[in-house]
């Protein structure tokens, strides 16, 4: 990485570039395509993209969930997969590495984090109960909704707001939660939430203090906190740099600190964990673990591969441990800060401080002669494809999806399209790439004229609806 990095990763005097660690082995070709392409695969798209194909992507961003890189030793790890329908070997080695870096006691594997939430809200929520948690995830909450919970955000205020600086936009504002609990009465909480980064606020980081916090408010209620680990690592990155007394403290020392505040977690193994596919629920509660360790066998597969073949679990062990490197966190976090740092020497309008994961673009400032029914977020997205193939996506009012009391839309304060960096897959010279497509697509930002939806899915409908371009 340049020097641009190594002033932010702390050295200021002199030149000393600092670079992944890592080389490449394998690689995989990618098809460049013309704007006349492109304009074709959007339209052929109904302009989301999550429609489009591959093939049709140069540099793709949609997602950093299972898109990492695995290393050799992930692959080598895939030919020693045990393919036993009960008892695979792979899953000790699994259960082995969740103990000793989440710490928790019981393993449940799921297919992927979806499949954990759904075991998670179904045991622990009973219908009407509510769901406090800081910020939603879209399929968090969708889960908690079918479970007959009543999600509530409880996340600082600080959180919307794209250009405030606080170092913690992921905490849980304790009075906002105190206030419900007085309110609703402790036995009408079904367990508190808690994400660790908060994707949706741009990948806003939990501080160590506010899981301390929270979880003695927990205890003196008699409520269980269960967290999202499935960006852990990241937030154990952000501890480390910004809180004090954790600078000297490792990335596995933090996150299993952190991880011990909680009474279990879930987890899609997408990110972190450097593979695939894969997740998985781990708890400390035996009846729990019982209730959870039944139900996966109904909706998932046997306790012992949940979902997954022997060889996908050996992965995921493999890639825990590489994730909870600290010189793999400081790489995957850098290429990020790399990007962020072009954007703003363009003073490109984005969610500060910049996450782990991803480049929020602030679509309400790129695109505000559109109103939020005319999908900013969902317009920047397809511009920016049709400038370059660079493919993103929307987190916004489209995302949001309607109240499901009202019907009418949710309309969330963040507007945004989301650049995801994929862990050990793009080089510097893409990020350059991706920087200047940016900045072209700012430089164009008047003559943009909003979306209108023309067929929408009743869940989670950010993923298949359909639009046209507005005349
Ligand atoms: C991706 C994600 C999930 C869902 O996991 P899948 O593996 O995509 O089913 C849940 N929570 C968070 C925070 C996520 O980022």
């Amino acid at each position: 990485m340049s020097g641009k990095i190594h002033q932010t990763m702390g050295q200021q005097s002199g030149r000393r570039s600092w670079a992944e660690p890592w080389k490449i082995k394998m690689v995989e070709p990618l098809r460049m395509t013309q704007h006349e392409d492109r304009q074709k695969a959007l339209a052929d798209a109904g302009y989301n993209t999550f429609l489009l194909r591959s093939d049709d992507v140069y540099i793709d961003l949609l997602t950093d969930s299972g898109t990492s890189a695995m290393s050799d030793r992930q692959w080598a790890g895939m030919m020693l997969g045990d393919e036993a329908y009960a008892g695979s070997r792979n899953f000790y080695r699994l259960e082995e590495a969740i103990q000793k870096y989440y710490g928790y006691r019981y393993l449940v594997p799921t297919h992927q984090g979806r499949g954990a939430e759904h075991l998670i809200s179904q045991a622990a929520i009973r219908k009407g109960q509510f769901v406090p948690g800081n910020m939603y995830f879209t399929t968090t909450r969708l889960h908690q909704e079918l479970a007959g919970g009543i999600f509530v955000d409880v996340i600082v205020d600080e959180a919307h707001d794209p250009a405030d600086l606080s170092p913690f936009k992921g905490n849980v504002d304790l009075a906002k939660l105190e206030q419900l609990i007085r309110d609703q009465g402790a036995a009408n909480i079904a367990y508190v939430s808690l994400a660790t980064t908060v994707n949706m606020a741009g990948g806003q980081p939990v501080s160590m203090a506010n899981v301390k916090a929270l979880r003695e408010l927990c205890d003196r209620h008699g409520i269980k906190l269960f967290l999202d680990a499935t960006r852990l690592v990241e937030n154990a990155w952000f501890i480390q740099e910004r809180e004090p007394g954790y600078a000297g403290r490792s990335i596995a020392e933090i996150a299993l600190e952190f991880c011990s505040y909680s009474d279990g977690a879930w987890s899609s193994a997408k990110k972190d964990s450097l593979v695939n596919i894969g997740g998985w629920l781990a708890v400390n509660d035996w009846t729990l673990f019982e209730e959870l360790r039944n139900l996966v066998v109904v909706y998932e597969g046997l306790h012992t591969y949940g979902g997954l073949a022997g060889r996908d679990m050996e992965a995921m062990a493999i890639g825990i441990v590489e994730s909870m490197q600290d010189e793999h966190v400081r790489s995957r976090i850098g290429q990020v800060r790399y990007l962020a740092e072009l954007l703003d020497d363009w003073r490109i309008p984005m969610v500060r401080p910049v996450g782990g994961h991803a480049i929020f673009l602030d679509a309400r400032a790129f695109y505000p002669h559109l109103s939020q029914d005319e999908f900013p977020a969902q317009t920047l997205a397809a511009e920016l494809y049709l400038d370059s193939g660079i493919r993103s996506m929307e987190r916004g009012v489209v995302s949001a999806g309607r109240d499901p009391k009202t019907g009418g839309h949710h309309y969330p304060k963040l507007e945004l399209t989301r650049l995801t960096i994929p862990r050990r897959v793009y080089t510097q010279a893409h990020m350059d790439v991706v920087a200047e497509s940016v900045k072209a697509v700012y430089e164009a930002r008047t003559s943009a004229r909003g979306l209108k939806m023309v067929y929408e899915p009743r869940y989670l409908r950010f993923f298949q609806a359909r639009f046209e371009p507005l005349a």
